[in-house]
């Protein structure tokens, strides 16, 4: 009998292990996407359409879904750099700390690591810049995610085939005289393209590259609801590491693409603008599933959050309903926005009429015209409007601590009240994230998980 169970399990084990080694695996991480933000997105999409009910993204009909806690090592609220650290290697440490152990000795090596190591080809992308700490904890290790120029040295001497996302943060950092992170790259072997058409160009004869925005020292690529036709996408990075690393593969690859500034508009509570970056991560996602249809059986697709940031919660003010269609009448993010009433300011001399203020609302948020305000919305507007305009010296305070101009700030937040969006922090919390994945080994990621479970699951299943 004993000798039977042994046989069955020799033989299970084999089985699972023959018909489950993914050799393509997507990593995606939203950051700051709580189970809230995946829900209005789908939520919004309907709503749009007069339905009450859900229109479903791509990632969020994947067949198995988890739910996971993103708290550190010292402090339940964690930030991006000990959830980083997490999702990468399996290890909690102390905010602030990237790729490195509470020990502060130890490295934490990631699962990128170990599948280049395994022979894999790997990928690393983000909407923000690439040596920020979501896609550094994948390749670095530093006692403080603040070290962004020794962050972009260790960037090169990864070895890994891609990289892609917003210009590194700090490329110039006058205590090194190394010629800053460009040029650090490039004695690595990188080729630096600068835009989508020059990664076009230089893709067949590059080894390693990095794709930037063609835009010289952006540190981000824009909000989907900023964006211009030429603008660099998620996508188009996700699509370009998938080219990249396919030519002559033999092995697979190991991607993992970030979506980083849901985090930042879940920060200032930008409503419209945190759904719509859900929506395109998405869209970023849904260039994986394409892939994946093409080799269903070894391909892999997980996607996760970090984090959640800002406490949204459906519904507020006591109300049994919801408004999010309202959303769409906001095409300008709430950091666009501030950037161009300051601007605005300029040109006519810094004194922007109450008039001119009104119209710009009404042009971007559609207020009055597509959306009614009350009176007291419309009260505290003003008086906005004042500080930020009619006192010189207190608007200026405000504009240094928020970073964005009270107006916008209020704008926002009053978008949030007419959609019925409720917020409970311009911070991080330790709210549930959700997990989804689809393809070999996805049946392992379901039910209730720590973050540091799942980039153990991927090695295990991945055999790295
Ligand atoms: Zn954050």
């Amino acid at each position: 009998m004993k000798k039977f169970l042994l046989t069955l399990a020799v033989i299970f084990v084999t089985m699972t292990a023959g018909a489950k080694t993914p050799k393509y695996v997507f990593y995606f991480i939203g950051d700051g996407m709580g189970t809230n933000e995946v829900a209005a997105a789908q939520m919004y999409l309907a709503d749009v359409e007069g339905v009450i009910g859900y229109k479903p993204l791509c990632f969020a009909q994947f067949p198995y879904t988890g739910i996971a806690f993103s708290y550190a090592a010292n402090t339940f609220i964690t930030d991006s750099a000990a959830a980083g650290t997490a999702l990468a290697s399996g290890k909690k440490t102390n905010s602030g700390m990237l790729g490195m152990l509470p020990d502060r000795e130890s490295a934490a090596e990631s699962i990128a690591e170990m599948a280049k190591k395994a022979g894999k080809k790997v990928g690393i992308g983000s909407t923000v810049c690439i040596n920020h700490a979501t896609p550094g904890s994948f390749y670095a290790h530093q006692l403080s995610r603040n070290n962004y120029h020794a962050i972009s040295n260790q960037l090169a001497e990864s070895g890994f085939e891609f990289f892609g996302g917003g210009h590194f943060s700090s490329a110039h950092d006058r205590r090194f005289d190394d010629g800053g992170s460009y040029k650090v790259a490039e004695d690595a072997g990188y080729t630096i393209a600068m835009g989508y058409d020059e990664y076009k160009a230089n893709a067949e004869s590059a080894d390693k590259i990095i794709l930037f925005p063609q835009q010289e020292g952006m540190e981000s690529l824009k909000f989907l609801i900023d964006r211009e036709e030429d603008d660099l996408t998620l996508a188009q990075l996700t699509e370009s590491a998938i080219d990249f690393l396919m030519k002559d593969n033999k092995k697979g690859f190991f991607i993992m693409m970030e979506g980083g500034k849901i985090d930042h508009s879940g920060h200032g509570n930008d409503a419209a603008s945190t759904v719509k970056e859900v929506i395109d991560f998405d869209n970023a996602i849904q260039v994986a599933y394409d892939f994946y249809q093409k080799h269903p059986k070894e391909t892999l697709i997980v996607v996760t959050a970090d984090h959640e940031t800002g406490g949204m919660s459906m519904g507020s003010l006591g109300q049994y309903r919801m408004n999010l269609q309202a959303l769409q009448y906001q095409n300008m993010s709430e950091d666009a926005f501030s950037t161009h009433l300051e601007e605005l300011g300029r040109k006519v001399g810094d004194v922007l009429t109450w008039e001119e203020v009104e119209a710009e609302l009404k042009e971007h948020f559609g207020f009055w015209d597509k959306v009614r305000l009350s009176k007291d919305q419309e009260n505290r507007l003003r008086s906005a409007y004042v500080e930020t305009f009619g006192m010189g010296e207190s608007a200026k305070k405000a504009e240094e601590y928020y970073s964005v101009n009270k107006l916008s700030d209020l704008a926002v937040q009053i978008m949030s009240e007419i959609a019925l969006v409720g917020w409970s922090s311009g911070a991080h919390t330790a709210a549930y994230v959700p997990v989804f994945a689809i393809g070999a080994g996805a049946e392992n990621f379901t039910g209730q998980m720590d973050n540091i479970d799942i980039p153990m699951k991927i090695a295990e299943i991945a055999n790295y």
